[in-house]
């Protein structure tokens, strides 16, 4: 079987900025992500950052991409409308899309969303525990029943998201909020996730559940092969005599 081509997009920018973060991440999320992901005999990650001509998002890239991941925070209006709507064509030709974080407020996601994505959030480095909501769910195969992350940015409720096809998990935090953390869609013939962990101040993506959790991800988004083509609204001749 050819394996599933994944691209981890990054904006990398904090990790050059602050010291505590480069520590965590020396060469940046998405090396840390996609070295978590290579280590699948399914997957091959390759990563693209924001300094990038096009991003790194160019038309042969993306066309060479079963599954997009992105992570972006501080750097989300230096993204090129035409790169959001090339790698928005993508997504309903049938590309996965990763969403990561703090992605929730990406141009890309809020897009395909249509929805103001907006949450609740504090940066106090408080205990996250992540529920598994959809037990039965090719993203929570092999996980506990939970897992836990000792340090996390909080994000609460009301999170503005059209309401999820599947929800794969649910995080508690100790200050009390609760959060749709694993959420699924379908936009076009693309598969989206969107997964809440992965704060740039904690080491969230060296955990081995998360891992996990995104190897897992990257399966059930890869794109279905068959023939029925993305609706055009052309006026069609019936199949049958009518
Ligand atoms: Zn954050």
């Amino acid at each position: 079987m050819p394996k599933i081509k994944v691209t981890v997009w990054n904006e990398f920018k904090h990790e050059l900025i602050n010291p505590k973060i480069k520590k965590i991440y020396p060469k940046g999320m998405h090396a840390v992500i996609a070295a978590a992901l290579n280590k699948d005999k399914g997957i091959t990650a390759k990563t693209a950052t924001l300094a990038e001509p096009e991003h790194g998002l160019t038309e042969e890239v993306l066309k060479n991409t079963d599954v997009l991941i992105w992570w972006g925070h501080m750097a989300h209006g230096e993204v090129k409308d035409d790169i959001v709507d090339r790698v928005h064509k993508h997504v309903l030709l049938g590309m996965g899309l990763v969403v990561l974080h703090s992605g929730h407020f990406s141009k890309i996601f809020k897009k395909l969303m249509g929805t103001s994505c907006i949450l609740t959030w504090r940066e106090a480095g408080e205990k996250e525990r992540l529920w598994v909501t959809h037990p039965g769910h090719p993203i929570s195969e092999g996980l506990p029943e939970y897992f836990e992350l000792p340090h996390e940015e909080m994000y609460g409720e009301f999170f503005d998201i059209p309401y999820p096809q599947a929800l794969v998990f649910v995080s508690w935090f100790k200050g009390g909020e609760v959060f749709r953390s694993g959420c699924c869609y379908i936009r076009g013939k693309g598969k989206i996730f969107y997964f809440r962990p992965g704060h740039e101040t904690h080491p969230t993506y060296h955990d081995k559940n998360i891992q996990k959790v995104l190897v897992n991800a990257v399966k059930w988004a890869k794109p279905v092969v068959n023939s029925a083509k993305i609706p055009n609204g052309q006026a069609v001749k019936p199949i049958e005599k009518i």
